[in-house]
């Protein structure tokens, strides 16, 4: 589909002039503002055209290079346009002067308030907290329940309408430009856009008639969550004053560092001593898992360094499908000191053709080493 011309979307001739543009533009993203349009694919769409055409029609030196080479002048290199990367909230923050505040947007409350007649909803704050996990919890799931502290709705306090803007959450303003009287509206101030103030506040209560209280969330955790992963828990945020939307409770995951088992991506790693004799004869032993114990069988003859490899015992994948494994670092562990009886043993090893270095593989990185695992 090929791009619709910037002056076209917005409805203006080649030689507007820049208030003209913002003029123009204005009118297009209000007619065609999501408030006003909910769930409207196609006006979303004209919404975000009209925030490309103004982009670079506001810009003299983009507008310059597009009056000359047309959308290749101020195209992305494949050719989709820098636009096509802009998201709604890019359009938001860039041309919020432009409104003069009439949307929200942003803002202490967040959400995209009501434009165009009628109240905004409000949407109470987001709280954080952090979870820490340790390998078993990230590997199995978990529940947790935790306390917050959040801030609610006292449920004594009353609200009142608004007088300053008689309910309507806003206030229009006249202005005198050199184009003329020009009418802006914006959240009004008293209320937040709200429609109401508050009647009766209880003691203890906020001027928002919110007060704070510790309430024990249950956060489902999944397997495979990791350090870093946010989770969000709907409504259990600060609640917005006058009886708004609660915010969410965001969980930040953190990870406890296992005594024992270092974590690689999805892989679990361990390093296992033995003894000569052991690497030598063969043995029965037992490794830590993320969840218990797994028992492991060094068979004679086992290289230092060799490395097994547990199949799925390492952590689920995050995408729900498949499992990283737990590898075993075998190190077989050289005796500092020899008595007079071991000492004479080794001398005579000495001799022994199968005491000989057969392949020299030591130099051999970690990495070449598992890769030849998976061959
Ligand atoms: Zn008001």
């Amino acid at each position: 589909m090929s791009k619709r011309d910037y002056y076209e979307i917005l409805g203006v001739s080649k030689d507007a002039t820049a208030s003209e543009i913002k003029k123009a533009y204005r009118k297009v993203a209000l007619k065609y503002h999501p408030d006003r349009n909910p769930d409207n694919k196609e006006a979303e769409e004209k919404f975000k055209e009209a925030a490309e055409a103004y982009e670079v029609l506001s810009d003299e030196n983009k507008k310059a290079r597009y009056d000359q080479f047309g959308h290749a002048g101020v195209g992305g290199a494949a050719g989709g346009g820098f636009g096509s990367g802009m998201n709604m909230e890019d359009i938001f923050s860039q041309f919020g002067d432009i409104f003069g505040g009439a949307f929200g947007g942003g803002g202490g409350f967040g959400g995209f308030g009501g434009f165009g007649g009628g109240t905004r909803q409000q949407k109470g704050s987001n709280l954080r907290i952090r979870v820490r996990l340790n390998l078993e919890e990230m590997m199995e799931g978990v529940t947790k329940k935790v306390k917050v502290t959040r801030m609610m709705l006292h449920p004594d306090a009353t609200f009142k309408t608004c007088p300053t803007c008689n309910g309507s959450g806003q206030q229009v303003r006249v202005m005198n430009t050199p184009l003329g009287q020009m009418q802006t509206a914006s959240a009004c101030s008293s209320c937040r856009g709200t429609g109401k103030i508050a009647d009766k506040i209880p003691t203890g209560a906020n001027n928002h008639g919110l007060i704070k209280k510790d309430e024990t969330v249950e956060i489902k955790i999944p397997a495979g969550a990791r350090e870093g992963i946010q989770l969000q828990v709907r409504g259990k945020g600060n609640d917005a004053p006058f009886g708004g939307i609660a915010g969410d409770l965001i969980v930040v995951i953190e990870e406890e560092a296992h005594p024992e088992l270092q974590r690689d991506g999805n892989n679990l790693h361990y390093d296992l001593n033995v003894s000569l004799s052991d690497a030598i004869l063969g043995a029965d032993k037992e490794v830590p898992t993320a969840t218990g114990r797994a028992k492991i069988k060094i068979e004679p003859g086992t290289q230092s360094g060799k490395i097994l490899r547990l199949k799925n015992k390492g952590l689920p994948s995050l995408e729900g499908y498949g499992s990283g494994d737990l590898f075993v670092h075998v190190n077989a562990f050289i005796p500092e000191k020899l008595n007079k009886k071991q000492r004479e043993f080794f001398e005579q090893m000495r001799e022994e053709d199968n005491f000989d270095p057969v392949n020299q593989k030591e130099n051999r990185s970690f990495f070449e080493r598992v890769k030849d695992m998976f061959d």
